[in-house]
């Protein structure tokens, strides 16, 4: 992983870790990111300087100046990603390469420094290497990685920072949702316009969903679906994953990436798997009117929502001002839907042969 280019981590263990026994007892039940490993990665970027001081050390609150740009203009990017314990007892991330690449692309379009890619991925190596006592071992737990970046200079003036800030926290988590169906809520809210930054993942985007995940629960969903900003017609994604859709001939549908759906790379990898195991896949636009009269008619089998957090988690039944509409029995997984999702966790855990080399092994 080291390369001419890359500035060497100082690492800096933590003086006073977490004991052992509590690390135990936060293993046990885990949730979802409320719990952070001992370690995070850092590394600065100075206009005139480049990429400076990476250093992997205690996790601990941050001061930034409150001027600090990121807090008036939002210039913030994120990753998320997993590190996976591994049959043989190693660990591994999937696809690191292709968040580190995301990652890159997110900063171009909010105009902040790109971080290197292999800078990115050494990072996020050595905090996971630093911390692999935090990796949790059973089925469907892993350590969630979340890399990020922040407009740190001081300035009020509205124009691109000079400074920023790259970090990665890591936190052990638990299923997303658990197994069961999820009620999604038709937002007439939009999380995305043409030209906007709907393909970047960007905290703003999360900002901007947060009333319409609100309104969600209102109405007893756990998720929102977003629809296009222009005709508020075509399906476009979820708050935080993307979706797919399998109809009666066992054919799946995903809405195309025309800039404003974030480009998942769970979404990717899923398209690839069905592909490969002889599936017809089209991306495509696919109406929400369409959508309902498909359920109704029975052509539409299967809804499933993917992304790192939760994979790949069934949806039973959606909700908004068309009415409801239930997808299969409304509580269980698909066929088609498992087997994606059995043979993508299969993959990223080890436990089948990784055609695509996906796996990154770390330890
Ligand atoms: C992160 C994210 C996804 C899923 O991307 P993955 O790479 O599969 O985790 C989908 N939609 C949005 C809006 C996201 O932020």
């Amino acid at each position: 992983m080291d390369s001419v280019s890359t500035p060497r981590f100082t690492l800096s263990p933590n003086p006073s870790p977490v004991s052992p026994e509590r690390r135990a007892e936060v293993l046990a039940n885990p949730g979802f990111g409320k719990i952070f490993t001992d370690h995070m990665a850092l590394i600065r970027y100075t206009e005139g300087q480049g990429w400076h001081d990476p250093v992997i050390r205690a996790y601990a609150p941050i001061t930034l100046d409150p001027a600090a740009a990121v807090l008036h203009y939002a210039q913030e990017i994120f990753e998320g990603m997993k590190a996976y314990r591994t049959a043989q007892g190693g660990i591994s991330l999937f696809r690191p390469d292709a968040n580190a690449r995301r990652f890159r692309k997110s900063a171009e379009r909010m105009a902040m420094a790109q971080l290197p890619e292999d800078l990115f991925v050494e990072a996020v190596c050595q905090l996971v290497k630093m911390d692999r006592d935090w990796v949790p071992a059973r089925p469907d737990e892993s350590l969630y990685i979340r890399p990020f970046m922040i407009a740190s200079e001081a300035f009020l003036g509205v124009k691109p920072a000079s400074e920023y800030l790259f970090m990665v926290i890591a936190s052990p988590v638990g299923a997303y949702f658990g197994e069961q169906a999820v009620s999604v809520w038709v937002s007439e809210y939009c999380r995305a316009a043409p030209g906007g930054t709907g393909e970047a993942k960007c905290g703003g985007n999360y900002a901007a969903s947060l009333m319409a995940q609100k309104e969600a629960k209102g109405h007893g969903c756990a998720q929102v679906l977003f629809l296009d900003a222009v005709e508020r017609r075509w399906i476009e994604e979820m708050g935080g994953m993307n979706v797919f859709f399998v109809l009666d001939d066992g054919s799946l549908v995903t809405p195309p990436l025309t800039g404003t759906i974030l480009r998942g790379i769970t979404r990717d990898s899923i398209l690839r798997i069905a592909r490969d195991g002889g599936l017809t896949v089209r991306e495509e636009p696919y109406a929400i009117d369409q959508m309902y009269a498909d359920a109704a008619s029975g052509r539409l089998r299967e809804v499933f929502a993917c992304g790192t957090a939760a994979v790949i988690s069934p949806i039973g039944r959606f909700r908004g001002k068309q009415g409801e509409v239930v997808i299969g029995d409304g509580i269980s997984i698909g066929p088609v839907t498992e087997k994606l999702r059995t043979n993508l966790i299969a993959i990223q855990r080890g436990n089948a042969p990784d055609p695509y080399g996906w796996v990154h092994k770390v330890i």
